[in-house]
């Protein structure tokens, strides 16, 4: 399964060829079958954003502490490279669902980074919208080892322009992702490498907004 996912990360366009009406989930039980993260967690709210919400692949997989940071530093960052003058960006990460799954998603008509036209194939991650990104996780990866970042970039142009958020990314046929964007996905998933080596447990003990 998963060395049929095509790397690098691309680009997705598409709101038709996804299906998202399920969105159930398996969580575990405990011993004695009284504890089902599943009906807790269907869907959490990141903490430190207005209605921003997550759909856990598994329990707190990943910690929706760690995606408010991650979309801290997102926009710390996206705001210091291309400013946001009117805060539509702020306001689309304030109102977005984030959804993280499983196992890579199938799409049709996308693009890689360079802007190559890819007729269909499995994709890690997918921006359905401004306000509703999808990436999908396994349990051994962090935030920085998924699209998570790429597709944050791609809601945001969808927000900023009103358009479809460039699915080809530095390619020709849409416009609105530059190689500032691509360089961008690159160092902010560096800070959270980084951020992620000195990040311990306890210190996440009273983490509050
Ligand atoms: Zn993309």
């Amino acid at each position: 399964m998963y060395k049929k996912i095509f790397y690098p990360v691309f680009a997705l366009v598409t709101l038709i060829f996804v299906a998202v009406g399920c969105l159930s989930l398996r969580g575990d039980v405990d011993d004695k079958g009284d504890y089902d993260c599943t009906s807790r967690n269907e869907i959490t709210r990141i903490p430190g954003w207005k209605f921003s919400y997550q759909i856990e692949a598994e329990c707190s997989i990943p910690d929706p502490y760690d995606v408010s940071l991650a979309m801290q530093v997102f926009y710390v960052n996206w705001h210091q490279r291309f400013g946001d003058p009117a805060d539509v960006v702020l306001n689309n990460l304030n109102n977005i669902l984030i959804e993280w799954r499983k196992n890579a998603m199938q799409f049709r008509n996308g693009y890689r980074v360079d802007g190559t036209f890819i007729q269909e194939g499995r994709a890690i991650g997918l921006t359905l919208d401004r306000g509703h990104i999808v990436m999908m996780m396994e349990t051994s990866q962090k935030i920085y080892d998924t699209s998570f970042v790429h597709e944050l970039i791609h809601a945001s142009i969808r927000a900023k322009t009103g358009q479809l958020g460039d699915p080809d990314h530095e390619g020709t046929k849409y416009s609105g992702w530059t190689k500032q964007h691509t360089s961008l996905i690159k160092e902010i998933n560096e800070i959270l490498r980084l951020m992620d080596l000195n990040y311990a447990e306890e210190n996440k003990k009273g983490y509050e907004f």
